[in-house]
C-alpha cells in the first residue's frame, strides 16, 4: 500500500489535501458541499459522478445526523467506495486453456509496457505466456516485442509482413499446439475515430474467435490516466467497436486526475482490471477498491 501511496502521490496531493482542508472542521452546511463539489471536480471524475457523490454524501449525513465538517470524509470514503466498488473485478484466467487476452488502445497508452508486466505477472504465478505481435503497423513494436520476449524467456509470434489478424490467427494455432495458458495479443495504437483502423481491430477479434471459438476471452482497453475525463469518451467508443471486457489505467503515478476512475464508473463502467503506478514491472497492480480509496485519503 506504501507503494501504491507513492505512486498515486499526485492524486493524493491535490485531492487529499484540498479534502483534508474541507475535513478540518466547523459545520457541514451548504458552503461546505459547494467548496466539495469544487475540489471534487478538479480531479477529473465529471460532473455525473461529482453530483452523485455529493447526492450520496448528503444522504448519509442527514441519516447519520452528522454535524461536524470532520465527520464528512467519512461519509464521502463510503460512498466513493460504494460507487467504484463495481469495478473492482479481478481477471479470472483458468478454466479456459488458452485463455486470450486482446489489448486495444491509442498509441502511447501503455500497451507494450503493460504486455510485459502482465507476461511477468502471470508467470510468477505459474502459467506459460505466449505474445502475440499483432502491432505491424510499427516495425519497432515487434523488434520491441520479440526483444523483450527473448530476455524474458517468453515465446512472441510475430510476421516480418502481413496484418494483425494473421499473426494473432498463427498464435492462437501456437499456442494450441503448445499447450500455453494465456496468450496476450498486442495491437496497433488507434483512435476511436480512425474508422478504418477501428474496422481493422474488429477483424483481429473476429478471426482470434474463427482461431478459438469462445476467444479473445478478455479485451482490454488500455488508457493513460492523464487523458483524464477524455478516457470515457474512450471507453465508449472501443466499448461500442469491440465489446470490452476489462481496462488497464496506466500512468496514475505521472498525474492528478486519478478521479477519472469514479467518472468511468458513473458513466461507462466496465471492470478495471489493473492500474498502473509507474514503470517498474511490479507496478501494474490489480485494482482494488479499498485500497486505491485508502491510499488517497489516509
Ligand atoms: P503503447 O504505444 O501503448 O504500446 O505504449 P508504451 O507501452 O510504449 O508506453 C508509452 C510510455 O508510457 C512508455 O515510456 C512507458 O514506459 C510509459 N508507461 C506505461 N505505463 C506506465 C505507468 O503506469 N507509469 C508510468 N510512469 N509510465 C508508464
Amino acid at each position: 500500500t506504501e507503494r501504491l501511496k507513492s505512486g498515486l502521490a499526485k492524486t493524493r496531493d491535490k485531492l487529499g489535501k484540498q479534502l483534508a482542508g474541507l475535513f478540518g472542521g466547523g459545520k457541514i452546511d451548504d458552503e461546505l458541499y459547494e467548496e466539495l463539489e469544487a475540489v471534487l471536480l478538479t480531479s477529473d471524475m465529471g460532473m455525473d459522478a461529482t453530483s452523485h457523490l455529493l447526492r450520496d454524501v448528503r444522504e448519509r449525513v442527514s441519516l447519520k445526523g452528522l454535524k461536524d465538517a470532520s465527520e464528512l470524509k467519512g461519509a464521502l470514503k463510503e460512498a466513493l467506495v460504494e460507487l467504484i466498488q463495481p469495478l473492482e473485478q479481478p481477471l479470472q484466467t483458468h478454466g479456459k486453456k488458452p485463455y486470450v487476452i486482446m489489448l486495444a488502445g491509442v498509441n502511447g497508452a501503455g500497451k507494450t509496457t503493460s504486455i510485459g508486466k502482465l507476461a511477468k505477472y502471470f508467470q510468477s504465478q505459474g502459467k506459460s505466456v505466449l505474445l502475440a505481435a499483432g502491432d505491424t503497423f510499427r516495425a519497432a513494436a515487434r523488434e520491441q516485442l520479440i526483444a523483450w520476449g527473448e530476455r524474458n524467456n517468453v515465446t512472441v509470434i510475430a510476421q516480418q509482413s502481413g496484418d494483425a489478424a494473421a499473426v494473432c490467427y498463427d498464435a492462437m494455432q501456437a499456442a494450441m499446439a503448445r499447450g500455453i495458458d494465456i496468450v496476450i495479443a498486442d495491437t496497433a495504437g488507434r483512435l476511436p475515430t480512425q474508422l478504418h483502423l477501428m474496422e481493422e481491430i474488429k477483424k483481429v477479434k473476429r478471426v482470434i474467435q474463427k482461431a478459438i471459438p469462445d476467444a479473445p476471452h478478455e479485451v482490454v482497453l488500455v488508457l493513460d490516466a492523464n487523458i483524464g475525463q477524455n478516457a470515457i469518451n474512450q471507453v465508449v467508443a472501443f466499448d461500442e467497436a469491440l465489446g470490452l471486457t476489462g481496462l488497464i489505467l496506466t500512468k496514475l503515478d505521472g498525474t492528478a486526475k486519478g478521479g477519472v476512475i469514479a467518472g468511468i464508473a458513473k458513466q461507462h463502467p466496465v471492470p478495471l482490471r489493473f492500474i498502473g503506478v509507474g514503470e517498474g514491472i511490479d507496478d501494474l497492480r490489480p485494482f482494488s477498491t479499498r485500497d486505491f480509496v485508502d491510499a488517497l485519503f489516509d
